[in-house]
């Protein structure tokens, strides 16, 4: 494994020390599969104290199963998904919500800094009412956004007015909650439920698990049968415990909060740092663990010379430098060391 730390995502890190130790624990003995073992109880109970709430929690192997098989559950094959041009669902996902559901259409609205503008999901949600067209059913929003910005509790309750209005369904891809979680500093249960979120992907891989994410009903009747839509695509673990344990050591004593914090507070660094260079500008604000900078275009090639990684096809040649539970103040000072001889 390269030593170097790569900033082209927060998957790039290994396993934070809770979850692995969570792990170990879970191999001891043997213990039901699929999904009826304690851990997986005990998962499932910690998520529904995160939230306050008797919510339905599934667990799947990554972020664009749990999106997608929540998407398919929310609509019929003639319906439509209203998402930021920008969402992970759209352009990450080749096409699984559509697969998973069988044709429905997502439908693209805008919005600055990869937040969607109340406005446009308005009018595209209204735009037509006849048979002819796919039926809008659900806004899907990203929490926080793929651009590094989050919704703030205003803004939640905007687009969830819209959906209250239009009888609309809301679903949350919170591949990165806790990091949205830690920069709001507000109660988990305010910025999903009470902002009227009906199904939340909670990601656990990115913030330092070594796989999967939890589906997260807070409209308990939409996870109606569920757990035979995860089984037919592939997504129920037969040795749960080992997907479900992780979550047991990250939920309990905080730790997902203080990694998702540590993260922030290195993209809040690395920024500042990019920020002092009069040659880089900073594309959007930063607000949860990645920063988006536009760099002279030699530098790019310089830093890949140097053995850094990052993409830069996200923001429009912009690079997108993403922090995680391992980032240190080091890995910081050795880029901006880097980007500096190279400048
Ligand atoms: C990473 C990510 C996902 C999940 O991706 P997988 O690779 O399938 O786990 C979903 N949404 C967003 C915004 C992401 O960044």
């Amino acid at each position: 494994m390269e030593k170097k730390y790569h900033f082209a995502s927060d998957n790039t890190a290994g396993v934070a020390p809770e979850a692995w130790t969570a792990l170990e624990h879970a191999n001891d003995g043997y213990s039901p599969g699929y999904g009826e073992d304690d851990w997986t109880a005990r998962a499932s109970d910690l998520i529904r104290e995160l939230f306050e709430t008797d919510c339905e929690v599934f667990f799947t192997f990554n972020g664009t199963a749990a999106n997608s098989l929540a998407l398919a559950t929310l609509c019929q094959s003639y319906h439509s998904i209203i998402c930021h041009e920008m969402a992970h669902v759209e352009t990450d996902e080749c096409g699984a919500p559509e697969f998973y559901s069988n044709g429905t259409k997502v439908l693209l609205a805008g919005g600055a800094n990869g937040k969607l503008n109340p406005d446009e999901v308005e009018e595209i949600a209204q735009r037509r009412s006849d048979v002819h067209f796919p039926k809008p059913k659900v806004i899907s929003l990203t929490q926080p956004t793929e651009m590094g910005t989050v919704y703030q509790p205003d803004d939640l309750q905007k687009i969830s007015a819209i959906a209250k209005k239009l009888s609309l369904r809301l679903h949350m891809d919170g591949a990165r909650f806790f990091n949205a979680l830690a920069s709001l500093n507000v109660s988990a249960k305010e910025i999903t439920w009470q902002s009227g979120v009906d199904v939340l992907c909670l990601g656990g891989t990115k913030l330092g698990m070594p796989v999967g994410d939890a589906v997260v009903f807070f409209n308990k009747e939409l996870a109606y049968e569920f757990e035979y839509r995860c089984k037919q695509a592939g997504q129920l673990a037969s040795k749960m415990r080992f997907l479900s344990a992780p979550w047991v050591g990250m939920l309990e004593n905080d730790a997902c909060l203080k990694h998702a914090r540590h993260a922030n507070d290195c993209a809040q660094k690395l920024a500042s740092k990019l920020d002092e260079f009069e040659e880089i500008k900073l594309i959007t604000p930063v607000e949860v663990n990645g920063v988006f900078a536009q760099f002279p275009d030699h530098l790019h090639a310089s830093l890949k010379d140097k053995g850094w990684r990052y993409y830069n096809f996200i923001a429009k040649g912009g690079a997108r430098l993403m922090c995680s539970w391992a980032t240190t103040e080091q890995d910081i000072d050795d880029l901006i060391r880097d980007i500096r001889a190279s400048l």
